[in-house]
């Protein structure tokens, strides 16, 4: 049975994180996702990168890691963020008062902020409402979720790490207070696994308390769903926070070629079994629309909600605490399980620090965390960078990190590589079969995680065609599975914001596959 020192259930960013910082101090590490790399809340945030301002009045704690991994992270994943900056705007009916308490909390967290006038703010991001009264700028930013954990994933692998998707873990086997070999299921062939580790790390995001069960552990949790819209194009340049109390639809955030909305806060019972609602769909864009009134104009291309993995208790989910704890279950009984709980997409790097110190203190071994100094990737290393059109190659500057020099490679090796697969979000057809060939990728969804293919408004109306005859050429999977499990999935998200453009767009798909490609029978019932 293969061995490992560590562990690590879970691969969002925390647990990719993890992966990275114990495998740069030379331990050996194994990673089990259930899914693909980021399908957890990782995935599902606006991707912003908090400078604190949003938690600097109500929860200090988060402000302050906020603001200083906000600072490292601009340093060392630079490759995936977008140093957009953000304002804070106060619309005329919001508090008046609540632009000195926030001036105040940010100068006690050491988050930076500078209030402007509403001329500045206005000259800056035009298309804010006329009805502003405040506006203070801070150091938010913008930053990709999958590429900063896929950076994360493959510098771990650089350093001998075995990171694999797809592996669900299942069981436990625990005797004299130790976790002696986990049991896992591999999706690929539906074989069963094992391995026995020396530390096991529980990074499960909102499923902690499941894999916790395993060991016969409950960690109370509470699961929070926020639901966010994607809007066509960018209507910001800058993330666009409001000046109160956090609340339902106060964050623009201006990524890639998209404006994202967000987002709201209901408990919910189930961490799988969620669905996005129209009512929160209409609240977002209502509350969107009093500080950036164009959105009214503007196209809604689908909607996604995720939960936030909260620690416990039954305060409701904008009253706890963004801060996280790292548990040594030792006291529970069980000497070699540690969970990472709570936190931020922000603060993954500190939270994977913390645990990788306790860790390496189980293990008896030496070896200092680097990572705040050790910057993921070096994306300006690619030689053949002039060999390609600029605009894709800016984007690819922002989507991958180390990888960046091999993809390059595979668009200009031939005529072919560079043609355009995804005009919506100018993917080339070699940035699609160096994924294709990967042996992380099993779905066409997998794809698009990694090139933002079938991600803009047509929502892979056509591109679905291209994606999956490259991805026939490494697969030899059903076609039509691909395209059904790809096109179902979709549409959860677009189903919530059938409307205007984007319903006409959708009947015209529909005549287009159901009239022309005969696929009515891969939609299900409900996308029909
Ligand atoms: C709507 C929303 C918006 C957000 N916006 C932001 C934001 O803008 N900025 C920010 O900083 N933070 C944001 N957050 C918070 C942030 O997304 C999370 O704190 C962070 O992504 C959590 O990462 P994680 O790796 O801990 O959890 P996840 O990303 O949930 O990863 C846990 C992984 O464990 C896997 N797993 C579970 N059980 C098993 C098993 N048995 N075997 C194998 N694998 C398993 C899951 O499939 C999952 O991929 C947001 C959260 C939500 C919900």
């Amino acid at each position: 049975m293969p061995k490992t020192e560590v562990l690590i259930v879970g691969g969002g960013v925390t647990g990719a994180g993890i992966a990275r910082d114990l495998a740069l101090r030379g331990t050996s590490v194994m990673l089990l996702e259930k899914e693909d790399f980021s399908t957890g809340a990782t995935g599902r945030s606006h991707g912003m990168l908090h400078s604190g301002g949003r938690y600097a009045v109500k929860d200090p704690e988060s402000a302050m890691d906020c603001a200083r991994e906000g600072v490292i992270l601009k340093r060392i994943a630079s490759y995936c963020i977008e140093d957009t900056g953000g304002l804070f705007i106060g619309i005329e009916d919001d508090d008046p008062t609540y632009v000195d308490r926030f001036l105040r909390g940010c100068a006690e967290t050491g988050v930076q902020a500078k209030e402007i006038t509403t001329k500045e703010a206005l000259s800056l991001e035009p298309r804010l409402s006329s009805r502003v009264s405040s506006s203070v700028e801070v150091l938010d930013a913008s930053i990709d979720p999958f590429a900063l954990t896929l950076g994360n994933v493959e510098d771990a692998r650089d350093c001998g790490a075995e990171i694999l998707n797809y592996r669900v873990v299942q069981r436990f086997l625990v005797q004299e207070g130790r976790i002696q070999e986990v049991i896992f299921e591999n999706l690929r062939n539906g074989s069963r696994e094992s391995v026995r580790p020396e530390v096991v790390v529980n990074a499960s995001g909102a499923w902690v308390d499941n894999v916790a069960s395993l060991a016969g552990l409950r960690i109370p949790m509470s699961i929070d769903k926020g639901t966010l819209v994607v809007f066509n194009g960018r209507l910001v340049n800058r993330l666009i926070n409001r000046l109160r109390m956090p609340s339902d639809g106060d964050i623009i955030v201006p990524s890639h070629s998209a404006s994202i909305v967000g987002t709201t806060s209901d408990r919910v019972d189930s961490v799988e079994d969620f669905v996005v609602d129209r009512s929160d769909v209409d609240l977002l864009i209502s509350e969107g629309q009093s500080m950036v009134p164009d959105l009214r104009h503007a196209r809604a291309i689908r909607a996604y909600a995720g939960v936030r993995p909260l620690l416990g208790g039954r305060k409701e989910g904008r009253d706890i605490s963004r801060t996280y704890r790292v548990i040594d279950h030792e006291e529970e009984g069980i000497d070699n399980l540690v969970s990472i709980v709570g936190g931020k997409l922000t603060t993954y790097r500190l939270m994977a620090e913390k645990t990788s110190d306790l860790i390496m203190c189980k293990l008896g071994s030496a070896g200092h965390c680097i990572t705040a100094s050790e910057p993921i990737s070096n994306p300006m290393a690619a030689k053949t960078v002039r060999d390609l059109l600029a605009f894709p190659l800016i984007r690819m500057n922002r989507k991958y990190g180390d990888e960046q020099t091999d993809i390059i490679a595979g668009c200009t090796s031939s005529l072919r590589g560079k043609e355009i697969l995804c005009t919506c979000e100018e993917v080339l057809r070699g940035e699609a079969e160096y994924f294709c060939s990967r042996e992380d990728v099993m779905r066409l969804s997998d794809v698009m995680r990694r090139t933002r293919i079938g991600m803009g408004y047509c929502q892979a109306g056509l591109c679905i065609f291209d994606m999956a005859s490259v991805m026939m050429e490494h697969s030899n999977q059903e076609p039509l599975d691909l395209i059904g499990h790809y096109l179902r999935e979709r549409w959860k998200g677009v189903e919530p914001v059938l409307f205007g453009s984007q319903l006409r767009q959708e009947v015209f798909k529909r005549y287009l596959y159901d009239g022309v490609y005969h696929l009515e029978s891969l939609l299900g019932g409900e996308a029909r």
